[in-house]
């Protein structure tokens, strides 16, 4: 059994998390940690020693809890955006996965815009969520920019729109333009169960990672 703490786990994210990490065979889920439910890092890999810790907390505390959780020897699954992953970068003595999206479907669009990026002349990207998200623009988005500008180099990285409305979950649109044509490219996460087998395929292999920081779920695929 992988012995699992979640951070941010009364949070909307985290609820889902907490509920399929019950529902796993192979996992038991041993801390809830939230400032809401008076649980904190520190004290909850102290008394529950963890082998896997998932945040989905805040873009303010997320590289505290990374740390906490590295020097404690305890391997990390990140899911929460918006603070600079440098900050997190040559730790040693655990592991860290950082995803910027754990939904399939937006790894794949992720993929394909880098490669038609290769192809066709300019591109811009449009993501749009609930108007509760605190970072703007997403973690996928500037993802989707940076693998977009990899792969063509040539080219000035694609400009992000950023929508926050309610009603919305997580969605992304890359639009790229050439001479008498566009390409269109979406994702649409319309329920936070789509972030769950990502999230559950992290903590089963993040373990057996190269030693340090990886970035992105495709590293798993
Ligand atoms: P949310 O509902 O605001 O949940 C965040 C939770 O973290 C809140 O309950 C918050 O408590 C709590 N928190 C604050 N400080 C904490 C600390 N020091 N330790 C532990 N928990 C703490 O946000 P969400 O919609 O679940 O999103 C969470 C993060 O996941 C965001 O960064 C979002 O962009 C990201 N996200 C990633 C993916 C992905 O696939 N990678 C998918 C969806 C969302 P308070 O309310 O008291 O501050």
């Amino acid at each position: 059994m992988i012995r699992v703490a979640v951070s941010g786990a009364a949070g909307r994210m985290g609820q889902t998390v907490c509920a399929a990490v019950e529902q796993a065979q192979d996992m038991e889920l041993v801390a809830r940690i939230d400032p809401a439910l008076g649980v904190e890092v520190s004290a909850a890999l102290g008394a529950q020693r963890p082998d896997v810790l998932v945040d989905f907390s805040i873009p303010a505390t997320a590289v505290a809890n990374i740390r906490a959780a590295v020097g404690g020897g305890v391997h990390v699954v990140v899911g929460t955006t918006g603070f600079d992953a440098d900050e997190v970068r040559g730790l040693t003595g655990a592991n860290v996965l950082i995803a910027p999206n754990f939904a399939i479907g937006a790894v794949l669009l992720m993929e394909f815009a880098a490669r038609a990026a290769t192809y066709m002349r300019s591109a811009e990207i449009i993501e749009l969520h609930h108007d509760r998200k605190l970072d703007k623009p997403s973690g996928t988005a500037k993802r989707t920019a940076e693998l977009m500008h990899a792969a063509a180099p040539d080219k000035a990285p694609p400009p992000i729109h950023s929508i926050r409305l309610p009603g919305l979950v997580a969605h992304e649109e890359v639009i790229l333009g050439d001479v008498g044509q566009t390409l269109t490219i979406r994702h649409d996460s319309i329920d936070r169960e789509s972030f769950m087998p990502g999230v559950l395929l992290a903590v089963r292999r993040v373990a057996s990672l190269p030693q340090g920081l990886t970035i992105g779920l495709e590293h798993l695929l």
